[in-house]
């Protein structure tokens, strides 16, 4: 069954769907039970990626990337979460925010920075979110405070993905505190992660995405020469906003490869099961779960194509990404809580695929701003 068809994917993104579907049956299937048990960095499948020309995939081939498009990296996605969300996340996160420094960035800066990301010597994270606030982006409380010709960075982030292991972070601090400018008030910064007072451990296990790795990371009195301010001090909000457009299409992405993968386990499970003496696939009760299931989904991937193209051409980008990402992911987790029901008691076995299915797709409903706050800006932009 092959639900992650070629055709409402541009012609353009064909090869490297293509590519990424090979690279997903031979490195990332074969050991997705593996990761999702023991919760480890997939380091292997992530080199095995980087020889691939599969990861750092958005920095353009000018900085030693491939310079891949919105489309060409939601066709990424798609096939890789399918194939496990863990490893996919993990492939996807060695190069994030490294799309910001390129955009707004200085020359010096990016060939410092972003040419190791491009060329897999090196991978990047993004810290926004903190342990007390993660919805409202202006009412984060880290602060950057500029000494002479260093800033110096105070406070906490949480959730951080490649914390731990990133070379540099892209981090969002607040540098203002105008009340009647609340946007106003925060700026991106390049960080090292091996500055002094940069700490970062890795938060506790989670039941989904388990190979992939988040950090808790502390600030204290570090240090970053003034230089390695992003853009101009008092934008950060608005070059995250416009991040945020091409990374929840992307999301989209993840919900559409997981609800493939909770459709495929389901129709497998019930052609073949028996019960009351037929095969549970005969009964019209479980053919119309499985029709709904379908429907949800071709929905949900139309529409996320369609945003994937408003937001390439920068047509109502936020409108049209805030619905991509609710649709997509919210039919991930329909598409999973069926799938479940259709395997009986079998579904609750961790060592099925649709169980892993189920615990992941609790968390893009949440990340890159949670659904509650798309359905906000969807109204918001009408
Ligand atoms: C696996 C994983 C990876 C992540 N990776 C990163 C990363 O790499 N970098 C990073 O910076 N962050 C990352 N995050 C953090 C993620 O972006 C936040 O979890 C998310 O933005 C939600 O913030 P929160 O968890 O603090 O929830 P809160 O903001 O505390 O929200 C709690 C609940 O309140 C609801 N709520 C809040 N405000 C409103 C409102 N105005 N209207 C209606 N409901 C509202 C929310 O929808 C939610 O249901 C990651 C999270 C996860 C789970």
């Amino acid at each position: 069954m092959d639900l992650l068809t070629e055709d409402v994917v541009p012609e353009s993104a064909r090869d490297v769907k293509q590519e990424a579907r090979e690279f997903a049956a031979e490195h990332i299937e074969p050991v997705a039970a593996e990761y999702y048990e023991s919760g480890d960095y997939p380091w292997e499948v992530l080199e095995a990626g980087m020889d691939a020309g599969l990861v750092a995939q958005d920095v353009s081939e000018e900085y030693g990337g491939r310079g891949f498009s919105l489309e060409e990296v939601l066709a990424i996605a798609e096939e890789f979460y399918r194939a496990d969300a863990g490893i996919a996340l993990t492939l996807q996160l060695a190069s994030f925010g490294a799309a910001i420094l390129e955009e707004y960035g200085e020359e010096g800066q990016k060939e410092e920075f972003l040419r190791p990301v491009g060329e897999n010597d090196q991978i990047s994270g993004l810290a926004v979110s903190e342990p007390e606030t993660g919805s409202d982006l202006a009412g984060m409380q880290t602060r950057a405070e500029k000494e002479g010709d260093e800033w110096v960075l105070n406070g906490e982030k949480y959730w951080i993905g490649n914390g731990v292991e990133a070379d540099w972070v892209t981090l969002y601090a607040r540098t203002g505190d105008d009340e009647d400018n609340r946007y106003g008030n925060f700026s991106l910064f390049v960080v090292p992660t091996d500055i002094d007072g940069y700490e970062a451990e890795h938060i506790p296990e989670k039941m989904g995405f388990r190979a992939s790795k988040q950090a808790h990371v502390e600030l204290n009195d570090a240090r970053i020469p003034e230089d390695h301010l992003i853009g101009t001090e008092g934008t950060g909000f608005y070059m995250l906003a416009d991040f945020f457009n091409h990374g929840r299409v992307v999301v989209g992405g993840h919900g559409l490869g997981l609800a493939a993968a909770a459709i495929e386990e389901a129709y497998d499970f019930v052609h073949g099961r028996q019960a009351f003496g037929r095969d549970v696939s005969e009964f019209q009760k479980v053919q119309h779960v499985l029709a709904d299931m379908r429907t949800e989904f071709e929905a949900a991937r139309s529409l996320n194509w369609r945003a994937a193209e408003k937001v390439e051409s920068d047509d109502r980008a936020g409108f049209w990404a805030a619905q991509a990402k609710v649709k997509s992911t919210e039919t991930a987790t329909m598409c999973a809580e069926r799938g479940m029901q259709l395997h009986g008691g079998r579904s609750v076995l961790t060592e099925n695929r649709i169980s892993r299915v189920y615990r992941d797709v609790r968390i893009p409903v949440i990340y890159e701003g949670a659904n509650e706050i798309q359905r906000n800006l969807i109204y918001g932009q009408w």
